[in-house]
């Protein structure tokens, strides 16, 4: 029993999960007449593993964690709602996050009827980690920290994120959806040796499978289990983790590289334009840049065909763009589509 065996919601503690045909029957092929699937072979007529044994097998070196420590979902935004699941009783916890942020930690929040209090950040997008614990209660089971922050692009100091996790007793959540993009560096060592640290990557970013859906939770032995068991059965599925373990072992250092040296190239020139007042510092594939008028800013890059983010309207980031960083081509483009923008 670790300090997060009293947080798990006791429905959720005493679950009997789900037991899948394969569960029941894990030995060499047979004649499998006990999942009622179609005999027809397609391809895809029998059910995935629920289990991703073989992607697992795959990511878990590469992360360089055990494969006990590592929980595949259809996306990150599927642990963000497991966490709620698993620990917050609705209507009573509540949960932690920063502003602006990741917009579904809220979202998951509202959906599980959780309340979300929210501790903004500066003016520069830091942390101020005694707001942050000052807003929680014995009520608060969960803390979401994004690092690379989205939509700033910041990431935060390795020392400032343990020492929350130090101090806090309940979960905390920290995304690295963009950590490939950073030299800040990762949690994930750490969520393996500590207690109340969930670490979340994805395939969607850095990878380029966000088409695939396939995110990660990297934790202790006992968050994994819970995940494991609450989430569905067959939350990945067999063309996902196919396709997953074909692309998996493709080198990306090319090509985050290149976004990593494009992002810097922008850095430097969107500042030269007069409109552009700002350009915070990213450690992301994005830039969010603060302009005279963002509304006017956005239509007229839609008119030229370059859709970005309106990030004008989320508190924290009034005037605000959000810029992804594309191929060179594209980026050319969009400094093109600037060049002619009269104010
Ligand atoms: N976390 C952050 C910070 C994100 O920006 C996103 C997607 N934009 C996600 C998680 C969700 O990623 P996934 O595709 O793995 O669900």
């Amino acid at each position: 029993m670790s300090r997060i065996t009293p947080l798990v919601r006791p429905n959720i503690a005493a679950l009997a999960p789900y037991s899948t045909a394969r569960d029941e029957y894990d030995g060499p092929i047979g004649i499998f007449l006990d999942a009622n699937e179609s005999p027809y072979d397609n391809g895809y007529n029998r059910y995935p593993d629920p289990h991703q044994a073989a992607l697992k097998a795959k990511i878990a070196p590469i992360k360089g964690i055990p494969v006990e420590n590592l929980f595949l979902g259809n996306g990150s935004d599927e642990a963000i709602d497991l966490v709620f699941r698993i620990f917050c009783v609705p209507g009573k916890d509540n949960a932690v996050i920063m502003a602006p942020s990741y917009g579904m930690y809220g979202v998951a929040a509202d959906i599980n009827d959780v309340a979300v209090r929210s501790v903004r950040l500066d003016a520069d997008f830091n942390l101020d980690t005694e707001a942050l614990l000052g807003a929680c209660d014995g009520r608060t089971k969960v803390i979401f920290l994004c690092s690379p922050n989205n939509p700033s692009g910041n990431a935060f100091e390795l020392k400032q994120l343990l020492d929350i996790c130090d101090r806090f007793p309940g979960v905390v959540v920290v995304d690295e959806a963009y950590v490939d993009f950073s030299d800040k560096g990762s949690l994930a060592a750490e969520a393996v040796k500590r207690d109340n640290l969930v670490v979340l990557q994805t395939l969607s970013k850095a990878r380029a499978m966000a088409g695939l859906r396939i995110g990660l939770a990297i934790s202790s032995t006992e968050i994994i289990r819970l995940m494991s068991m609450v989430k569905y059965p067959y939350n990945l599925s067999r063309a996902a983790m196919e396709k997953a373990l074909k692309f998996i072992d493709k080198p990306i250092d090319s090509e985050v590289n290149v976004i990593i040296n494009e992002r810097r190239r922008l850095a430097e020139i969107l500042p030269r334009y007069a409109f552009i007042r700002r350009v915070f510092p990213s450690d992301a594939n994005f830039l969010l840049v603060r302009v005279d008028d963002a509304d006017g800013l956005y239509g007229y890059l839609l008119d030229k065909g370059i859709i970005i983010r309106n990030r004008t309207r989320v508190p924290g980031c009034a005037g605000c763009l959000r810029l992804t960083v594309g191929l060179p081509s594209e980026n050319k483009a969009l400094l093109d589509a600037l060049d002619n923008y009269t104010v």
